[in-house]
C-alpha cells in the first residue's frame, strides 16, 4: 500500500504537477547499493540523502519523490527543501543515457541555488560525499566532487 507522507503542487515548465512524497525503504537501499539497514547506522549515513524521483503509477499524482524516512527527512527545513528542489529539477533535467550524469546533477543543483537553498545543498553534498566514500563508489564520488566544485564557484562569486 502506498503511504503518502506529503503532497506538493508545483509549477514546472509552465505546467502544474502533483507530487507525492512517499517512503520506499527497500527500493532506495537497492538503488543506492546500500547493503542493509544496519550498514547505514554502522557508517553513520544520513538517510535524508537517499532520495529519488519517479513518474507516478496512479492517476492522482504525476511524480513520486521517494524518501527513506519521513520524520528524519522533515527535521531541517533548509536541507529538506534543497533535496526536494533538486529532485523536482529532474522533471526538467531527467537522468538519461545521452546526458552526462554529472552535468544533469549540476543543472539540478543550479536550480536549487537559484531558489536560494545553496547552504542546505552544500550540507547535502557533503553527506553524499561521505556516502560515496563509505560505499567505495568511485563514480558517485567523482560526480559529487564535480557538484561541490560547481556549487563552490557560485558561492565564491556571491561573495
Ligand atoms: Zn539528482
Amino acid at each position: 500500500m502506498l503511504c503518502v507522507c506529503e503532497e506538493l503542487t508545483i509549477e514546472m515548465l509552465s505546467k502544474t504537477y502533483k507530487v507525492a512524497i512517499i517512503e520506499t525503504k527497500p527500493q532506495i537501499l537497492k538503488l543506492y547499493g546500500v547493503p542493509s539497514r544496519l550498514w547505514l547506522s554502522l557508517y553513520s549515513i544520513d538517510t535524508r540523502i537517499l532520495t529519488f524521483i519517479s513518474q507516478s503509477t496512479v492517476p492522482s499524482y504525476d511524480y513520486y519523490i521517494h524518501i527513506y524516512d519521513y520524520s528524519h527527512f522533515n527535521s531541517e527545513k533548509d536541507i529538506k527543501l534543497a533535496i526536494i528542489l533538486h529532485e523536482l529539477a529532474h522533471i526538467k533535467y531527467p537522468d538519461s543515457a545521452e546526458n552526462d550524469l554529472a552535468d544533469t546533477e549540476i543543472s539540478c543543483d543550479m536550480f536549487v541555488a537559484d531558489k536560494g537553498y545553496q547552504v542546505g545543498l552544500a550540507k547535502v553534498l557533503w553527506m553524499i560525499d561521505h556516502l560515496a566514500e563509505s560505499l567505495s563508489n568511485e563514480q558517485l564520488k567523482d560526480i559529487t566532487i564535480k557538484r561541490i566544485t560547481s556549487l563552490n564557484s557560485i558561492l565564491d562569486h556571491a561573495g
